[in-house]
């Protein structure tokens, strides 16, 4: 079952082609009894040059899924295709080989570059073998690559030690943007940066999208940052997606309940709402281990039912996409329609 959030690009359409897409992907940690079901058959298309946001409380699967997708992981069940220069999907390189076809982005720069190199080489890595010296020749390459990230050739020299976080992240972008890779997953990379430089490297990475025609796979627990940089978004809760569509649509008009909680729960600066009017979700996330018969979100849904525990939604269109570009919102969740209209009955205590 594949929440897309695109229909396949039929032939001769004016969408836009497909870049990144992933069947029903399964990635379970630990052994045959009791594994952590961390992404539970998950799916969806992501256009090329576009950004999908993925969203979720921590511990919802977001990092599994991009781990799985960049070849980090063992898949146990499911593909992920990604585009060739030709424009047909074909199933991802075996994951020694998908540099060339995936970048990753984390969260912490600290931690994924080399303390004792200087970081121009650190910038060119994806363009030397592995574990080979880097040669000296690529010192004017990773220059320019520095450039292309708001950073000049002063800072080429220097150890990661010595540079601000903003700095940092903006090295691991341009090692990113270096290995010429069309998808580039992002994880959390602003959510480590002080708030004030965060706003700079979002830019900075929509304006690399744009440039390079870069397909972005972009994981936050931050509304905010999804607003402001993604055209589609995700919302992934307990290794399922619950909920996917053009990110407008999706946070101006939330079908399932648990993006409804997640948007209630975000306060709203400059907007005049007090710290009292912000709603947190209710509960805990259940055990991955043994996640909730039916639908996962019913142990905290204020509208659950028993056909909920009985019966796992189906993801369903929930609205027409706007545009020829636009992406189909779908949600899975049995009682959207009920919720929409105010007619749902509270969960019954
Ligand atoms: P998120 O990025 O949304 O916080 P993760 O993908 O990191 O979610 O984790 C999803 C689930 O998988 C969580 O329950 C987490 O504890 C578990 N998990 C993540 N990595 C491992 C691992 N290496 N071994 C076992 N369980 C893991
Ligand atoms: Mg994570």
């Amino acid at each position: 079952m594949t929440l897309g959030s695109r229909p396949p690009a039929r032939e001769g359409s004016g969408r836009r082609a497909t870049a990144l897409q992933v069947s029903d992907l399964v990635v379970r940690y630990g052994g045959r009894r009791d594994p952590v079901r961390a992404v539970d058959g998950v799916g969806f298309e992501v256009a090329r040059g576009t950004t999908l946001g993925i969203i979720g409380e921590s511990g919802s699967g977001k990092s599994t899924l991009a781990k799985a997708i960049a070849g980090l992981v063992r898949i146990d069940s499911g593909a992920v295709s990604i585009a060739g220069p030709d424009g047909g999907l074909a199933p991802a390189a075996p994951s020694a080989g998908r540099d060339g076809q995936v970048q990753m982005i984390f969260q912490d720069p600290v931690l994924a570059l080399n303390p004792l190199r200087p970081v121009w080489k650190s910038v060119v890595e994806p363009l030397t073998p592995r574990r080979a010296t880097v040669p000296r020749e690529l010192r004017d390459r990773a220059v320019e690559l520095l450039g292309q990230v708001g950073l000049g050739p002063d800072i080429a020299d220097r150890r990661p030690g010595r540079m601000s976080g903003g700095q940092r992240q903006r090295v691991t972008i341009a090692r990113a943007v270096a290995a010429r890779a069309p998808i580039v997953l992002c994880d959390e990379p602003v959510a480590a940066l002080d708030i004030s430089v965060q706003s700079g490297v979002l830019r900075l990475l929509d304006e690399l999208r744009g440039a390079f025609d870069l397909t972005y796979v972009f994981i936050s627990h931050d509304m905010s940052s999804i607003a402001r940089i993604a055209h589609d978004v995700g919302v992934m809760y307990l290794g399922r997606l619950v909920e996917i569509g053009p990110v407008r649509e999706v946070l101006r008009s939330p079908r399932h309940p648990y993006t409804q909680g997640l948007i209630r729960a975000v306060p709203r600066i400059g907007l005049g709402a007090r710290a009292d009017e912000v709603q947190p979700l209710e509960g805990e996330i259940p055990d991955p281990r043994r996640p909730p018969s039916g639908c996962r979100f019913r142990t905290r849904c204020p509208f659950a039912q028993e056909l909920c525990a009985r019966e796992e939604p189906a993801p369903e269109k929930v609205a027409e996409p706007v545009s020829d570009e636009g992406s189909v919102h779908r949600t899975a969740c049995h009682f959207w329609r009920e919720i929409r209209a105010g007619t749902a009955a509270r969960r019954p205590h």
